[in-house]
């Protein structure tokens, strides 16, 4: 048993190696707003489009599901970003969570 800090990396890694969980509820509650599209850094050739989805994050004794959070999706290869803000957001939930001894937490997100 060996003691870590979740990090950015962590997050990056959850998302990239595709446990974001795909719950995702199209244009809501994010109605479609075509100029601020973004293009996929995967593919580089999907556009991007905003979803909610569900995040969880996991070590080894603690579980965070964050559902309802704001991300953007590619419509081609399907790969999810979060950005920096709701990386961290979450970073520090799970950290919370961790120190608090919780072992799964289900939050719904809610912007601040
Ligand atoms: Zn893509």
């Amino acid at each position: 048993m060996f003691e870590r800090k979740i990090s950015e990396d962590d997050v990056r890694h959850v998302v990239r190696s595709g446990q974001v969980i795909e719950e995702y509820v199209d244009d809501k509650p994010f109605p479609s707003r075509e100029e601020n599209q973004m293009k996929c850094m995967i593919c580089k050739q999907g556009e991007t489009k905003s979803v909610t989805t569900t995040v969880t994050l996991e070590r080894e004794e603690t579980t965070l599901v964050m559902r309802l959070v704001p991300a953007r999706v590619c419509k081609n290869c399907g790969e999810a970003y979060l950005d920096d803000k709701m990386t961290s957001h979450l970073l520090k939930t799970a950290e919370q969570i961790a120190k608090a001894g919780v072992q799964v937490e289900v939050r719904d997100y809610k912007a601040a």
